[in-house]
């Protein structure tokens, strides 16, 4: 099953991933992370629906996410 992580520390909030998400399953954190943004983030609940496209890994400017397939 695929998998997306997040590294949530360097994330900008800047939501270019939520936009390129076919599957409309990136959302924004209620945490704040260290930038003081709300980092993107796929809850586990709606994991399940991602099919390893790397669309949101290929529209991050900051090398945030990683994508397993
Ligand atoms: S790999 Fe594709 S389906 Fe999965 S979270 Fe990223 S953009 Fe969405
Ligand atoms: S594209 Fe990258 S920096 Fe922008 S919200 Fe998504 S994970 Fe964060």
């Amino acid at each position: 099953m695929p998998r997306v992580t997040f590294r949530e520390e360097r994330c900008k909030g800047c939501g270019q991933c939520v936009i390129a998400c076919p599957k409309k399953i990136i959302s924004f954190s209620e945490k704040l992370n260290e930038k003081g943004y709300h980092p993107a983030t796929v809850t586990e609940d709606k994991m399940k629906d991602c099919i390893g496209c790397a669309s949101c890994g290929r529209m991050c400017p900051d090398l945030v996410i990683t994508v397993e397939k």
